[in-house]
């Protein structure tokens, strides 16, 4: 069904080009930078080193979907699709993920924490080979995927709330309300050691997936309120009329999620990095 082709963070990149998508470029990028001040010790001192690379590469992985056909399934999974909550009959790898559900519905339906797993595994082999110059765009792509699964709906078959009658949902709350509203982001917690990185990613899955329903209400909410003419503009990407408070119901209904979710996401990034390092064997960073 070309599921892929109309995933909005595929299409708004088709569109916009670098307004692409998970929590927006800045979005992704504030998240990398707060996750990068919070560690301790040699890694810690290493990370806030290279803080600015981090942040400024957050964004890239939505840049490799140009060319790459592999990569937009990378950042999300509509996990209703492969099962119900809470999601605990999944497979412990993708290849048997695959084998259950067939290539093209894997394709179709996402594999974020799957990826996660696999790209923090090429990340620990770069570590143990001293390549220290060379890991970070990747753990600066890392924190993007992490944070990606932080963003409810990207768990949800439901993306863009086009099932529900919320068509446009997807857009209007990572990127105008989040930029327009949030400024800054505080992680939450202490660092802290991932033993099992594909359970992790599943958590992080099931907290979005129960969150999501709250942004559908809020829009719902939002956009009854609205005329007709700005109801019909939800549906797609221009700006809204300075009149309308659409923007300002959905944060006043969700603003407080979004917030959760990414001072969450920087936290998350932050101990998926540092976990990855201590898998490693906690080699000295050289730079
Ligand atoms: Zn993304």
């Amino acid at each position: 069904m070309g599921r892929w082709l109309l995933h909005p963070c595929f299409y708004f990149f088709l569109v916009f080009g670098s307004i692409a998508q998970g929590w927006g470029d800045e979005g992704h990028r504030r998240i990398n930078q707060a996750a990068a001040q919070i560690i301790d010790g040699s890694f810690g001192q290493y990370i806030k080193y290279y803080s600015d690379s981090l942040a400024n590469h957050a964004p890239d992985p939505d840049a490799w979907k140009r060319n790459d056909p592999e990569e937009g399934h990378r950042h999300y999974i509509d996990i209703d699709l492969y099962s119900a909550y809470p999601f605990i009959d999944l497979p412990p790898t993708q290849a048997e993920l695959i084998n259950r559900f067939g290539a093209e519905n894997v394709r179709h339906w996402g594999i974020g924490p799957y990826w996660i797993e696999e790209y923090s595994r090429s990340i620990i082999e770069m570590m143990k080979a001293d390549d220290w110059a060379g890991v970070i765009i990747p753990l600066a792509a890392l924190g993007h995927y992490v944070a990606d699964l932080h963003m409810p709906l990207h768990v949800v078959a439901n993306y863009n709330g086009q099932l529900s009658g919320n068509d446009g949902i997807h857009f209007r709350w990572e990127i105008p309300m989040v930029n327009t509203y949030i400024d800054t982001i505080i992680p939450v917690g202490a660092v802290y050691q991932i033993d099992d990185l594909l359970v992790e990613g599943f958590k992080i899955v099931r907290e979005s997936y129960v969150a999501h329903s709250i942004i559908l209400r809020a829009d719902s909410l939002a956009r009854n309120s609205q005329t007709p003419e700005v109801r019909e503009l939800l549906r797609g990407y221009d700006a809204l009329p300075e009149t309308s408070d659409y923007l300002a119901i959905l944060y006043r209904e969700s603003g407080q999620l979004a917030q959760n979710r990414m001072n969450q996401a920087a936290l998350r990034v932050a101990s998926f990095w540092y976990s990855c390092w201590l898998q490693a064997g906690q080699p000295n960073p050289k730079y």
